[in-house]
């Protein structure tokens, strides 16, 4: 057991949706929250090295990257393949050269290819061809679990990787050109209401299946892995349930009060057929999630009307 009283314990990423739960999850740890300010860009280098060289974390949760849906994934390939690469790099190896004992990696359930067997087991990691719309990110994200093991092969670091499905929450980004599904409907619902549309727009076929995990959820589990997970392999971390986004525009739509029909957008990308993750490793060491699915959304809808959305991610 990795004992976080006292230490020190740095968020990289403390800004975004994951990031920013995990701090709020690690106030109960008694433990020296650091984070760095804008300055510090995570992609260069210097700045990265200069500010573990002076900080000096015991613990690093790695939770910071360059992210967004569907539609920004397939616009924007350089800036997620270049942008991720460079983060993890920069942050791995500084932790590895500046005494950082423990290191969590998030990255994210399409490292998996794109018909791998459901539910997906940490195993079918590079075993086929990944979902084209979101390869560049995958890549990226395969390369941080290769770094985490090949710096605790070379050099003995204690460094590890979560696998969160898919995340929604406080702090979500409600752009519609760059935001995930649930955000993008919890938004999109709010707004045909207030208009009177006769229809909630939704893109693709509402055929594929997502598996969705309230942040909260995720900050827990990733302090629980940090406590207590030691290995090689990458941990998936989900809900254990999907839903298709055809149901799921139909909850949202139910939880903000849009009484409206669902308009399907043949024109979008539908993306990776199914995407449920096999948690049975996590759930085995005695983790489980406690935000279900209805609860979640409505405290998210909450969220957003109080105005604590971004609108850029
Ligand atoms: P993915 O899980 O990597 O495919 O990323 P997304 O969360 O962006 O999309 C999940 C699914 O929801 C895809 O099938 C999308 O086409 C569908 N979807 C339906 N409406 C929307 C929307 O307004 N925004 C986004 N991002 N996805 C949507």
């Amino acid at each position: 057991l990795y004992d976080l009283t006292g230490k020190r314990v740095y968020v990289a990423g403390h800004r975004g949706m994951v990031g920013s739960a995990i701090v709020r999850r690690l106030q109960r740890e008694g433990c020296e929250i650091l984070t760095a300010d804008r300055a510090v860009d995570l992609r260069e280098q210097a700045p990265v090295r200069d500010w573990f060289a002076a900080n000096r974390p015991d613990a690093v949760f790695l939770a910071a990257a360059r992210v967004g849906g569907i539609d920004a994934n397939d616009r924007y390939p350089a800036q997620f393949l270049y942008d991720n690469l460079m983060i993890e790099a920069n942050v791995i190896d500084a932790a590895a050269q500046f005494g950082t004992s423990r290191l969590l990696f998030l990255g994210s359930s399409c490292i998996y290819p794109r018909m791998a067997p459901q539910p997906i087991v940490e195993d079918a990691l590079l075993t086929g061809p990944l979902e084209p719309t979101n390869e560049w990110y995958a890549i990226a994200k395969i390369a941080g679990i290769k770094l985490c093991q090949a710096y605790r092969r070379e050099y003995d670091c204690d460094f590890i990787s979560a696998m969160p499905t898919n995340l929604y929450g406080p702090g979500d980004n409600f752009d519609l050109a760059t935001s995930h599904v649930m955000p993008a409907l919890i938004r999109k619902a709010h707004e045909a209401k207030l208009a009177g549309d006769a229809a909630l727009p939704v893109w693709g076929s509402g055929k594929p299946l997502r598996e969705f995990l309230h942040v909260d959820d995720m900050a827990d589990a990733c302090v629980f892995l940090m406590r207590h997970y030691s290995g090689e392999s990458h941990v998936n971390v989900g809900y254990g349930e999907d839903i298709s986004i055809a149901d799921l525009a139909r909850t949202v739509a139910k939880a903000v009060g849009f009484a409206g029909d669902i308009a399907f957008d043949a024109t979008k990308p539908d993306g990776t057929p199914r995407k449920l993750m096999d948690s049975s490793l996590l759930r085995g060491m005695g983790w489980r999630p406690s935000v279900d699915l209805e609860t979640g959304i409505a405290g998210a809808y909450a969220h957003f009307l109080e105005g604590g959305a971004r609108t850029v991610s």
